[in-house]
């Protein structure tokens, strides 16, 4: 992720990956940073939790908190706003692969 333009790409699509996995259950700051490994993806919870935060703030997500074993844990799920744009970006990613996959 050193060059610019494509930790950029990278930031979008983890994005739009938090907004697809948040619309289907709530998830939260570990299970994801586990999730975007698996595909590849990473990254240290000091760049996750700010883009959590600000996609709350920018009301994509909705935060939830649960007691877990004792401790208290913040569930993040997709808002009706998350989820437009969610479709938004899906279908403008699928129509710029369309055209690059080559
Ligand atoms: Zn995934």
């Amino acid at each position: 992720m050193e060059d610019k333009v494509l930790r950029k790409l990278f930031l979008g699509f983890i994005h739009i990956h938090i907004l697809h996995h948040a619309k289907e259950k709530p998830i939260f700051g570990v299970w994801m940073l586990e999730e975007l490994k698996e595909h590849g993806y990473n990254i240290s919870s000091g760049t996750l939790y700010p883009i959590l935060h600000s996609m709350e703030e920018d009301g994509l997500l909705w935060k939830e908190e649960k007691n877990v074993d004792g401790k208290i844990r913040k569930y993040y799920s997709t808002t009706a706003k998350g989820v437009e744009i969610l479709t938004e970006a899906r279908n403008k990613a699928y129509e710029l692969f369309k055209e690059i996959k080559e």
